[in-house]
């Protein structure tokens, strides 16, 4: 059976961008003959800095996110990084397999390092050797993310290629990222050529999965757009990146294509357009969140929830790092 893998850092709260290029996709690929394995990348979390108390509290949220968005455990594994220490274990071969001037080629370092580089973590900067060792110690082939994170999955191939060339091994398969829908890249609601990213200092960039129906409404009504009514067809969103997010999102959000929805919202003005996404919005939204909010109150429950899925996901990781270090030559593997 076909193995998927992917993560969420448990970095901040859940954002749309989060979910529609993400965590819906994750669901949906959950029980159709694939295993799918799930986690909250605690330890990517912290290559930027993290309050202890408000990264418990964001592991818990997102994983209630997670189940509240209808990921269910026990039809996937659901676990937090760090309660499986063979993520870490394999990122340390992965980081003597990977080359600086690969590393040195990636995009979300640069964009998160900022203009002062020599003060960001060691840890920021190997961020995508521990993405690879996520992925390939359960020998995952599909990776479903966002198109910020094709680069990281592409790097993936690069290592597995690399460390079975080493070892003259073919051990480590090819990864393919897997990036479908409307929303493969959620724009930020004040800037349409930046990603929403939950970690952006501004709370109006973004809509939050816990905001309620006001908060969402009236950060849509604000949202950066030209002054122009939509275009009457999908070709004439090219050059006009506020109004095709929008467009974009509500495709996400409704299940439609986007040439489906220009079909019904092509030409109208931001002023008809906007409060019809806020009500959309509003309506997938507002059910999750009451569920995630559900969930919150049983912290002792979904910690169970994640030492039970560690359990299961060492089981699979185990046996694969073992014979990792059976190849690279480490006495007592
Ligand atoms: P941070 O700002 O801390 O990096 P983030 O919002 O980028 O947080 P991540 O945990 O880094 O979230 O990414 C989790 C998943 O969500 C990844 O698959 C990523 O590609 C996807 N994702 C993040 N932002 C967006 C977005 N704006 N649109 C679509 N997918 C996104
Ligand atoms: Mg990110």
């Amino acid at each position: 059976t076909p193995r998927v893998f992917s993560g969420i850092q448990p970095s901040g709260g859940l954002t749309l961008g989060n979910y529609l290029g993400a965590m819906k996709r994750f669901v949906d690929m959950q029980g159709s003959g694939i295993e799918t394995i799930y986690c909250v990348v605690d330890m990517h979390a912290i290559t930027v800095w993290q309050d202890p108390q408000a990264l418990q509290k964001q592991t818990r949220e997102l994983t209630a996110g997670y189940l509240a968005a209808g990921l269910d455990p026990t039809k996937s594994i659901l676990f937090n990084q760090s309660q499986v220490p063979e993520h870490a274990q394999l990122a340390w071969i992965f980081n003597c397999v990977a080359r600086l001037g690969w590393m040195n080629r990636m995009t979300q370092f640069k964009d998160k390092a900022g203009k002062n580089a020599e003060k960001a973590s060691l840890g920021l900067y190997a961020y995508p050797a521990l993405m690879a060792a996520d992925i390939l110690v359960y020998h995952a082939t599909q990776v479903p993310v966002g198109e910020d994170q094709k680069q990281h999955v592409e790097l993936t191939r690069d290592i597995a290629a690399k460390f079975n060339h080493d070892y003259g091994t073919e051990f480590f398969p090819m990864t393919d990222p897997v990036i479908e829908g409307a929303a493969t890249r959620v724009m930020s609601l004040r800037d349409g050529s930046k990603k929403m990213s939950k970690s952006d200092p501004s709370d109006a960039s973004r809509i939050n999965m816990t905001d309620d129906a006001d908060a969402i409404a009236k950060k849509i009504r604000k949202a950066k757009t030209d002054p122009e009514p939509l275009p009457s067809e999908t070709a004439g969103l090219a050059e006009r990146p506020e109004a095709r997010n929008l467009v974009n999102i509500y495709a996400a959000l409704s299940e439609q294509s986007v040439d489906a929805v220009m079909a019904d919202v092509g030409g109208k003005p931001f002023s008809e357009f906007k409060p019809m996404l806020a009500d959309l919005a509003v309506a997938k939204l507002a059910p999750i969140s009451t569920e995630m909010a559900r969930y919150m109150e049983d912290p002792a429950e979904i910690d169970r929830i994640l030492a039970d899925g560690a359990g299961r996901a060492r089981k699979i990781a185990s046996p694969i790092l073992k014979k990792t270090y059976e190849i690279v030559g480490m006495v007592g593997a």
